[in-house]
C-alpha cells in the first residue's frame, strides 16, 4: 500500500481534503503546490504509518523505506541537489503534522542532512561559509534537543562560552570560524551526554527524526493535550519531509508568519511579523524583535516588509489573494524568502477572535468571496456571546494597578483567585472570579473556563493563557511583568500596591490594563457588522426567538437584542422585592383565606404595574406570564425579626408563626407544594395574578391602542384536570375584568410541559390548553430523577467519563428529554393542529438545543436576553 505522498516535486499526490491521511500541514502543502504556489518540494509520510507503527511494536511497514527513498529522489531531481552529496547537498526539514494542530508534538528539525563533509559543500555552493556553519550548528542544536533529548541549556552555554571568549555580544557578530568552534563544542557535548557520537550519516539523521515525530505522538504532553481536546490517539500524526529554503542567507532573505487579515479585529490587512536574515522559529523565539508586514502598520522605528523587500512583499500579496480566493477563508501562513524569492511553508484557516470572525464573515460576503448563507454559517453562535458583553465605560473612574499584554479582548471584573480548582469552586457558587497565575498550563483550563477573566504575569501573546483564553472568549491580560505573585501569601502586588485573594480587580483584555476594584462597564455595540449578520440570519430562520424576562430592564435589553416577545416571565421573581416580601409572607403564613386575600390585595397593585411595564415594552408582541411556581418555603421568614414582623401584621404571636412555618416545611420542596398545586389549594393567589394581568393589559390597550397579547402559563401541570381547573379560574377573572372595564382583550391560557406525565398525556392536556411551553429545566430534572442543585457533585465526573456526553442542563438530552418533547408535540398537535409550541429554560439559548428545536418543529425558543442574538444566529444555522 501507499504510505508516502509527494508534493511540489513534479507532481502533487495530496490535496486539502486528505487531511485525515496527510495531517493538516501536509494536506495544505500539497494543495498550495497544486494551485501553483511556490512550495519547496517534499513528501508526507501518512498518519496510517503512525497507526501501523504503534500496532506493530514500533516497526514501520516494510514498503516504507523504498517509498521514502523514491520520494526523496523526486525532491533531489526537483531541487537539483542530492541528499548527503558533498558538493551540492540537499537539506530537508522534518515536520510533524496531525489532523489538527497540536502543541506537545515534536518540534520541527531544520537543515537536516548536514555533517562534517556536506557543510563544506553547502559553504562552497552558497559561497557563504558563515551561513553554512550557522546552519550546521542550528541543525545539531535542534536535532540534539528535539531528537536526542539533550537539554537546550547545554547548547546555549557553549555559544555563550565562544562569545565571551571572543568578546562578542550579538550572535550576528560571530564568524564562520566561530560557528565552527561552536559546532565542535556541540558535537563533543552531545557525545558526552548521549554516550554516542552525533550521527553523521544523513540517512540515519532522517530516520532518527522520523522516529522522533512518531515517538512524540505518545509523549506525555501530547497525551494530555489530546485528553483535554477529545482527540483520539488513533488519529496518529503524519511526518513531512521538505527541501530546505533559507531565510538566513543574508539581507535579501527573511522568514515570517502572518495572517491574511487581522485575527483580533478582522481588518482586511496583512497582519503578522517577519525577520530579515533569519530561520524558522526565530520569529517567535523573541531573540530579535520581528517587524510588521504592512507599511500602514509600521511604527516610525520599524521596518515593514513592504518597505524592506518590496518585490517579495508584492509576491506575497498576490499569494494572499490567491489563498483567500481558494480557501475562501482567512489564512494563517508561514513563509520564507530566500534571495528575494518567496516560498510558502504552511497555510491553514486562521484562529480569530469573535469580533474578527464576525467582521471577516460579513466582509467576505460583501466582497463576494462567500455567500450570505455561508457567512451565517461561519460565525459560531457561542462566540457572538463575547461580543455582547460589556466593555469598560471610558468615562468611569478607575485606579490602575498595572499593565500587561492585551491578550484576549473584553472586560472582566471579579475577585482574585490564585488557583484553578478554587476558581472553579467559587464560580460554581455564583461568584465572579479572576484567575491570577504566574503562567497557565493545560492543568488550569477548568479554572480558566470558570473564571470571568485571566491574568498572568509571564508569557506573551502566544502563551498558553493567551491562546486558550482567546479560544474560550475569556478576557485575558497576559505577561504583566510589573505584577508579582506570592502564592504562599495569596497576594499579588504591583508598584507597592497589594491585592489579596478575595479582593476585586478589573481587567481590560483589549488594552492589557489591570485595575483595583470594579470599574463601570458599557453596553456593547450592536450596529454595523453585527446588525448586518443578524439581518441575514433573520431572513433565513424559521424559529421565533423570545426572551425570558421579568424586569423592565431585562425586557428592554431583550428588545434591543431583537427578542420577538417574552417567552417566560417568572412571576415569583417579582415577589422578592423588599417592598412586597412582607405581604408575600403574610399571604403564605396566614391560616385563613381572608388573611390571604387581604395580603394579596396589597400585592395586586404591584403586580399590575409589573405587567403593565412589560406590556408597554413588548407592545404588540406576545408576553408569556407564568403564574406563581416556587415552593412556598422559599418565601418563609427566617430571622426572628422577620417572624415577629409577620406575626405583627397577622395579629398573632411568634409561637403560632413558628408552628406554621414548621407546618409548611417540606422534605422535598422541588417535588412538593408548588406550581399549579399551589394555585389549586389557594385559588386566590392565581386569581390575584390573573386580575393583575388583565387589568394591566386593559390599561395598556387603552393608552396605546395596540393591545398586548398575554399568554398565561400554568406551571407544573401533570394532569388534564389541573389545567382545566386553573384555566377556568383564569377565564372567570378575565370575564370579570372585561365586564368591569368594558374592554375585551385577546389572551391565551396554556401550560408548561415540565413533567414526564404531562408529556405522555399531552393529547388530553391539549384539549384544555391554548399552547405548550417546554420547561426543559424541570423536565430534565424529572426525566433523569436528578436535582439540578445537587448534580454538581457528580455530574462533572459523568461528563468526564463519557457517561453523559454533555451536561443535560446545558444542552438538551435529545434521546430522553427530547423524545418526550417529540411525543408531547405529536400528541398535542393530534388534538390541536395549530397548538403553539415553545421552549423556555436554559436550553432555549444553547445552539445544539436550538438545532433540536428546529428539527422537532417547535415555533419558538425563549432564552435570557443576552443570548437572544446567539439564538437568532443558531436558529438561522439550524434552518440552513
Ligand atoms: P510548527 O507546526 O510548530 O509551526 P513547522 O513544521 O511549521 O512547525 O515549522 C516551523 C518553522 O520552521 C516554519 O514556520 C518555517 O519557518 C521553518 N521551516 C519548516 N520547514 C522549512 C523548510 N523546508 N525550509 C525553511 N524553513 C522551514
Ligand atoms: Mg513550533
Ligand atoms: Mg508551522
Amino acid at each position: 500500500s501507499k504510505w508516502v505522498y509527494s508534493f511540489g516535486a513534479g507532481h502533487n499526490e495530496g490535496k486539502a481534503e486528505m487531511r485525515n491521511l496527510l495531517g493538516g500541514k501536509g494536506a495544505n502543502l500539497a494543495e498550495m503546490a497544486s494551485i501553483g504556489l511556490p512550495v519547496p518540494p517534499g513528501f508526507t509520510i501518512t498518519t496510517e504509518v503512525c497507526t501501523y507503527y504503534y500496532d506493530h511494536e514500533k516497526q514501520y511497514p516494510p514498503e516504507l523505506r523504498d517509498q521514502v527513498g523514491a520520494a526523496l529522489a523526486l525532491i533531489e531531481t526537483a531541487v537539483g541537489a542530492r541528499f548527503g552529496d558533498t558538493q551540492k547537498p540537499l537539506l530537508v526539514s522534518v515536520r510533524s503534522g496531525a489532523r489538527v494542530s497540536m502543541p506537545g508534538m515534536m518540534d520541527t528539525v531544520l537543515n537536516l542532512g548536514l555533517n562534517d563533509q556536506t557543510v563544506d559543500g553547502l559553504a562552497a555552493a552558497s559561497g557563504d561559509p558563515r551561513f553554512a556553519w550557522d546552519s550546521y550548528r542550528r541543525f545539531i542544536q535542534m536535532y540534539g534537543s528535539v531528537v536526542l533529548g539533550v537539554d537546550h541549556h547545554r547548547f546555549e552555554e557553549i555559544i555563550e562560552h565562544v562569545k565571551l571568549d571572543r568578546g562578542i555580544v550579538e550572535d550576528t557578530g560571530l564568524t564562520a570560524q566561530d560557528w565552527h568552534r561552536v559546532v565542535d563544542g556541540y558535537k563533543e557535548m552531545v557525545a558526552e551526554v548521549t554516550g554516542k557520537p552525533f550521527p553523521m550519516d544523513p540517512a540515519a539523521q532522517l530516520w532518527g527524526a522520523i522516529g522522533a515525530v512518531f515517538g512524540s505522538w505518545m509523549n506525555a504532553r501530547a497525551n494530555t493535550y489530546r485528553r483535554l481536546h477529545d482527540i483520539p490517539a488513533s488519529w496518529g500524526t503524519a511526518v513531512n519531509v521538505q527541501a530546505m529554503v533559507f531565510g538566513n542567507m543574508g539581507e535579501d532573505c527573511a522568514t515570517g508568519v502572518c495572517f491574511t487579515r487581522d485575527p483580533s479585529t478582522g481588518e482586511n490587512i496583512f497582519y503578522g511579523e517577519y525577520l530579515i536574515n533569519a530561520q524558522g522559529e526565530d520569529v517567535v523565539a523573541g531573540i530579535r524583535t520581528p517587524q510588521p508586514m504592512a507599511q500602514l502598520k509600521a511604527k516610525p522605528h520599524e521596518r515593514s516588509m513592504e518597505a524592506a523587500m518590496p518585490n517579495a512583499y508584492q509576491e506575497l500579496v498576490a499569494v494572499r489573494a490567491k489563498l483567500e480566493q481558494h480557501y475562501t477563508d482567512m489564512q494563517d501562513i508561514e513563509f520564507t524568502v530566500q534571495q528575494n524569492k518567496l516560498y510558502m511553508l504552511q497555510t491553514r484557516n486562521g484562529k480569530r477572535t469573535a469580533a474578527a470572525s464576525l467582521k471577516i464573515a460579513v466582509d467576505m460576503a460583501r466582497e463576494g468571496l462567500i455567500s450570505e448563507t455561508e457567512a451565517i454559517k461561519r460565525v459560531n453562535p457561542s462566540a457572538l456571546d463575547q461580543l455582547l458583553h460589556p466593555t469598560l465605560d471610558p468615562k468611569a473612574p478607575r485606579k490602575l494597578l498595572s499593565k500587561g499584554l492585551p491578550a484576549s479582548p473584553g472586560a472582566a471584573c471579579g475577585t482574585v483567585v490564585f488557583n484553578a480548582d478554587e476558581a472553579e469552586l467559587r464560580a460554581a457558587k455564583g461568584e465572579n472570579v479572576i484567575l491570577v497565575r504566574i503562567e497557565t498550563s493545560p492543568e488550569d483550563i477548568h479554572g480558566m473556563h470558570a473564571a470571568k477573566g485571566v491574568l498572568t504575569t509571564r508569557g506573551g501573546m502566544t502563551s498558553h493563557a493567551a491562546v486558550v483564553a482567546r479560544g474560550m472568549g475569556r478576557p485575558c491580560v497576559a505577561g504583566a511583568g510589573g505584577v508579582t505573585i506570592d502564592y504562599g501569601a495569596q497576594a499579588l502586588q504591583a508598584g507597592g500596591q497589594v491585592v489579596r485573594a478575595g479582593e476585586t480587580i478589573t481587567l481590560d483584555g483589549a488594552t492589557g490594563e489591570i485595575f483595583i476594584g470594579s470599574v463601570a462597564m458599557v453596553e456593547p455595540q450592536l450596529s454595523g457588522d453585527f446588525a448586518t449578520l443578524m439581518e441575514w440570519a433573520d431572513k433565513v430562520r424559521r424559529l421565533k426567538v423570545r426572551a425570558n424576562a421579568e424586569t423592565p430592564l431585562d425586557a428592554d435589553t431583550a428588545r434591543k437584542f431583537g427578542a420577538e416577545g417574552i417567552g417566560l416571565c417568572r412571576t415569583e421573581h417579582m415577589f422578592f422585592d423588599p417592598q412586597r416580601i412582607g405581604a408575600v409572607r403574610q399571604m403564605i403564613m396566614s391560616e385563613t383565606e381572608s388573611g390571604r386575600r387581604e395580603a394579596l390585595s396589597r400585592l395586586l397593585p404591584f403586580q399590575r404595574k409589573d405587567f403593565a411595564d412589560l406590556f408597554r415594552i413588548m407592545v404588540g408582541l406576545p408576553v408569556t406570564i407564568r403564574l406563581l411556581d416556587p415552593p412556598l418555603h422559599e418565601f418563609l421568614p427566617h430571622s426572628e425579626a422577620e417572624i415577629a414582623e409577620v406575626a405583627g401584621s397577622l395579629g398573632t404571636d411568634v409561637a403560632t408563626m413558628q408552628r406554621r412555618a414548621a407546618e409548611l416545611a417540606e422534605a422535598n420542596p422541588m417535588l412538593g407544594h408548588r406550581g399549579c398545586r399551589l394555585g389549586i389549594s389557594y385559588p386566590e393567589i392565581y386569581e390575584m395574578q390573573a386580575r393583575a394581568i388583565f387589568e394591566a393589559a386593559v390599561e395598556v390597550a387603552k393608552e396605546s391602542g395596540a393591545a398586548p397579547v398575554p399568554e398565561i402559563m400554568i406551571p407544573l401541570v401533570a394532569t388534564r384536570r389541573e389545567l382545566e381547573i386553573t384555566h377556568n379560574q383564569v377565564d372567570k377573572v378575565a370575564q370579570e375584568v372585561f365586564a368591569e372595564t368594558g374592554h375585551h382583550i385577546e389572551y391565551y391560557v396554556g401550560t408548561m410541559i415540565e413533567l414526564p406525565r404531562a408529556a405522555l398525556t399531552a393529547d388530553r392536556i391539549a384539549e384544555v390548553a391554548d399552547f405548550f411551553s417546554f420547561g426543559t429545566n424541570d423536565l430534565t430534572q424529572t426525566v433523569f430523577g436528578l436535582s439540578r442543585d445537587d448534580a454538581g457533585k457528580f455530574l462533572p465526573l459523568y461528563v468526564e467519563k463519557g457517561i453523559m456526553p454533555k451536561d443535560p442542563f446545558v444542552s438538551i438530552d435529545i434521546d430522553g428529554v427530547g423524545a418526550l418533547v417529540k411525543i408531547a408535540k405529536e400528541k398535542g398537535r393530534s388534538v390541536k393542529p395549530d397548538l403553539k409550541l415553545g421552549i423556555c429554560g436554559e436550553h432555549g439559548g444553547d445552539p445544539a438545543s436550538i438545532q433540536f428545536c428546529e428539527e422537532a418543529g417547535l415555533d419558538y425558543v425563549s432564552c435570557s436576553p443576552y443570548r437572544v442574538p446567539v439564538a437568532r444566529l443558531a436558529a438561522a444555522q439550524a434552518a440552513l
